[in-house]
């Protein structure tokens, strides 16, 4: 409308992994699920938010205090949720290796979120940890800011675009305390 158009319109062409976003199985699994076909429920209702401190790594020693249980969405906070003002990409993001993606397998969660834009480490074992959680059909929900929010239980209300066919779209996602 600054140039004398008479409505605001924009045009948004962006990755399906832009911003916080929710990789479908059939990110790294090739008859997984696409991201229209994981139930929306998955994303939506009771969560944990669990803290890792300074951890480097989530590793299966880490998982193992935090007790993961069967069909719980258990979202990571880690030291990523101190550098999100900064516009550059860290290369040493804190991320799960293959022990702690096993581990949350092996518990058997529903929904896996972590606080960068991947849950491997750009360096090592990113490809192996997407193979491992969503090979177990458990999706995952990427880049969260939780910077503003402590360990505890929380109503999480997430909802993907939807994207027919796609192996992952982009999602808001709030948490509310539990009342
Ligand atoms: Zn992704």
């Amino acid at each position: 409308m600054a140039t004398g158009a008479v409505a605001n319109l924009s045009v948004v062409s962006i990755c399906a992994h832009s911003g916080t976003h929710i990789d479908a199985p059939l990110h790294f699994i090739k008859d997984g699920l696409a991201i229209d076909q994981v139930p929306l429920e998955v994303f939506t209702g009771r969560c944990r938010i669990v803290d890792c401190g300074d951890a480097d790594w989530i590793t299966a020693d880490l998982m193992h205090t935090f007790h993961p249980q069967p069909g719980e969405r258990l979202l990571f906070k880690t030291r990523n949720s101190e550098g999100w003002g900064r516009p550059v990409f860290n290369e040493e993001a804190v991320a799960f290796d293959p022990s702690g993606a096993a581990a949350l397998r092996d518990a058997g969660v529903r929904l896996v979120g972590i606080d960068y834009l991947s849950a491997g480490n750009y360096r090592r074992w990113g490809a192996e940890v997407h193979q491992i959680i969503l090979g177990a059909g458990i999706p995952i929900l990427e880049s969260l800011d939780l910077s503003g929010v402590g360990p505890g239980e929380y109503d999480l209300m997430c909802v993907p675009l939807l994207i027919p066919g796609a192996e992952g779209a982009p999602a808001r996602a709030l948490v509310r305390p539990v009342s």
